[in-house]
């Protein structure tokens, strides 16, 4: 009895809504693949989410005002650097859930430029990896890429789109990981890029995907977020 009390752990509490009420998140995506990030993260007590749909085209196939989430601000628009930047400035952090990789890779470059944090999925059939980049002290997306093997990334969206059952595996761990950052629980390491393969299990961490002094991205911010605390 008493080997099995030492396994026996008090339950922590942790106070996750309040920081989370006042966050302004940014999700960036389609209707369809940022829809359970919100509703993740409204349940978790986020109120000030916006899910930014560059996916028109989607829009137009049946989507209307009637399938926009009621978790967030859902927001149409068109993919310009300057819409972006406008929304990722506006935003205290930024969840990628697009599905176009040129789109990941300049939405990077424009979270760095900004100095936000940015919470990078990508999705290829059953596979997945999850990087949260903190700038000044995060290699950016295009230094971490290559590092973590995944240096072929498709130049257009690849297809056919991976199934719900991964989507909300990568939407869980993404809105974990906001959480965590927003609200200061746990570990956020921000040099680490986790892959998983749902079909074999494997599940492998890319460590020390620090920022390259020689980049001028990542490079270039070293210091210069401060995470209060
Ligand atoms: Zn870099």
């Amino acid at each position: 009895m008493s080997a099995e009390k030492s396994f026996v752990r008090k339950p922590q509490t942790y106070n996750w809504q309040g920081p989370l009420s006042t966050a302004g998140i940014c999700v960036l995506g389609s209707l369809s693949t940022g829809q359970s990030v919100t509703r993740n993260l409204y349940r978790a007590g986020a109120r000030k989410v916006n899910l930014v749909n560059v996916d028109l085209s989607e829009k137009e196939s049946g989507y209307s005002s009637s399938n926009k989430s009621e978790f967030c601000q859902t927001i149409d628009a068109e993919w310009t650097i300057a819409n972006i930047e406008g929304f990722v400035q506006e935003a205290e952090i930024v969840i990628d859930t697009l599905s176009d990789w040129q789109q990941k890779l300049t939405l990077s470059d424009i979270c760095m430029d900004s100095e936000k944090v940015l919470i990078h999925s990508g999705i290829t059939g059953f596979r997945f990896q999850i990087y949260t980049m903190i700038p000044g002290r995060s290699a950016c997306l295009r230094c971490a890429l290559p590092v973590a093997g995944i240096d072929q990334v498709p130049l257009s969206p690849t297809g056919p789109p991976a199934i719900d059952a991964v989507i909300e595996l990568v939407d869980a761990w993404q809105s974990l990981e906001a959480i965590k950052y927003l609200a200061k629980i746990g570990i956020v390491q921000g040099n680490e890029l986790f892959k998983f393969d749902c079909l074999s299990g494997e599940f492998e961490v890319i460590r020390g995907l620090d920022a390259k002094l020689d980049c001028p991205d990542c490079g270039r911010k070293i210091g210069r977020l401060k995470r209060s605390s």
